[in-house]
Order: structure tokens, then sequence, then C-alpha cells
């Protein structure tokens, strides 16, 4: 229970090992803290036009104007990027990709269960479109799908488990996905 404020016992204990696990790590992106990591575009200095302008260079406007360009090769498409391309959450995640949209299908089932077969067929097909994307562009990410496992670490946690089990197969099945997965991109 906290005192003032303050953590105590496994609460405290736990609290200090992590700030010690912690200690000599500096909260830099992996990806752009590389000798190989590739230099910063230059700045924009003065004005410019475009007939979309996309705010943001993490997954989400790198792959909306890298579309845009997809679907009109002529398109005229500016990416606007505060910091550094990939210096947000894009570039700091923990390298899981993975088909659920709803971190999981208990917690999706809580939520939006009428909606949990499409939910499940469009994380499929997300996952999908992912993959073939980084194989098509060649992108050297150590993408590699793997399947999907959840362990249960204390005996409470096994109910649980096996009823997530049952909602992902009849899920599954209404939604004619064609296999259960989750992958790793890169293992840092
Ligand atoms: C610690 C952590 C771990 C994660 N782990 C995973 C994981 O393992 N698997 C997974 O699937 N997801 C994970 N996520 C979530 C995932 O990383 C994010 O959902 C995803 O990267 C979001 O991408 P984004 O492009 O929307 O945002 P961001 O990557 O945050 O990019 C937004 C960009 O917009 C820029 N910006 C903001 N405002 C402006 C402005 N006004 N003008 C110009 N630029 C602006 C920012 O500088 C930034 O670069 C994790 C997230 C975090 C934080």
């Amino acid at each position: 229970m906290p005192t003032n404020g303050h953590p105590s016992g496994p609460a405290a204990a736990a609290a200090g090992w992590a700030a010690a696990a912690l200690a000599d790590c500096r909260p830099e992106s992996y990806w752009l803290d590389r000798a190989d990591a590739p230099p910063a575009t230059p700045r924009l200095t003065g004005g410019t036009g475009a007939r979309l302008a996309v705010i943001g260079g993490g997954f989400t406007g790198l792959w909306t104007a890298l579309m845009a360009v997809e679907r009109d090769p002529s398109a005229d498409v500016v990416l606007l990027e505060a910091r550094r391309v990939g210096w947000a959450a894009s570039g700091r995640n923990g390298g899981f990709c993975s088909a659920s949209l709803t971190h999981g299908i208990a917690n999706g089932i809580a939520r939006f269960e009428a909606e949990m077969p499409a939910l499940v067929r469009l994380g499929q097909a997300n996952l999908d479109e992912i993959e073939a994307t980084v194989r098509s562009r060649g992108i050297d990410c150590g993408f590699e799908r793997t399947g999907d496992l959840a362990v249960a670490t204390a005996p409470w946690q096994l109910d649980g488990l096996a009823a997530e089990a049952a909602a992902a197969t009849q899920l599954q099945t209404s939604a004619s996905s064609s296999s259960s997965n989750c992958l790793l991109y890169r293992s840092l």
C-alpha cells in the first residue's frame, strides 16, 4: 500500500528493481541510435505546396503517403514531421505485429462483441497486407510469421486462457480466417 504517496512493501521492491534494471538506459529510439541509422532528411525551411499534406512521420503518416503515391504515382504529396521520421511510437515499440485489433479476443468481446467477427477478419487482412508490403518492398525488418503463444504464469489465469482459446476458435471459424497468427518483426 502507498504510504504518503510512496509505494511500500512489494510495490516498493518492484519499483526499486525496475529502477535498477533501467539505470543505464537512455530514452532513445533503438533504430535511430545506431551507426547505420539513416540520416535525418533536411528541414523544410521555406514554403511549399502539395495536393496532399500528411502530418506525422510514423507508421500512420508514412503508410498514408505511400498509399497515396501508389494509388496515383503522379500525386503531389508532402509529409511533414515535427522531429524525425520514426522518432515517436513507431520507432520505439515492442516489435510484435499482431492480427488482433482489440488487444486480445477477451478484451474485444468485452467491448465490441457484435463486431468481433468483422474485427477478426479485418485484423487478419491487415496483417496479410503488412506482410505483403514488407515482402514486395524488400523491407529489411526481420519479419517472421511466428504464430501466437499465450502462457499462464499462475494457476488462476488458466480458466481465462481456456475461455479465450474457445472464443478464438469460434470466432476464427465464423470469420473464415485462414490462421491464427501473430509475428515478430524484430526481436530487439
Ligand atoms: C512503448 C510502446 C510499445 C509499443 N509496442 C507495440 C508493439 O509491440 N506492437 C504494436 O503493434 N504496437 C505497439 N505500440 C503501438 C505502436 O507503436 C503505435 O500504435 C504506432 O507506432 C503509432 O503510429 P503513428 O504513426 O500513429 O504515431 P507515431 O509513431 O507516434 O508518429 C506520430 C508522428 O507525428 C509527429 N507529429 C505529431 N504532431 C505533429 C505536428 N503537429 N506536425 C508534424 N508532425 C507531428 C510526431 O513527431 C511523430 O513522429 C507501442 C507503442 C509504444 C509507445
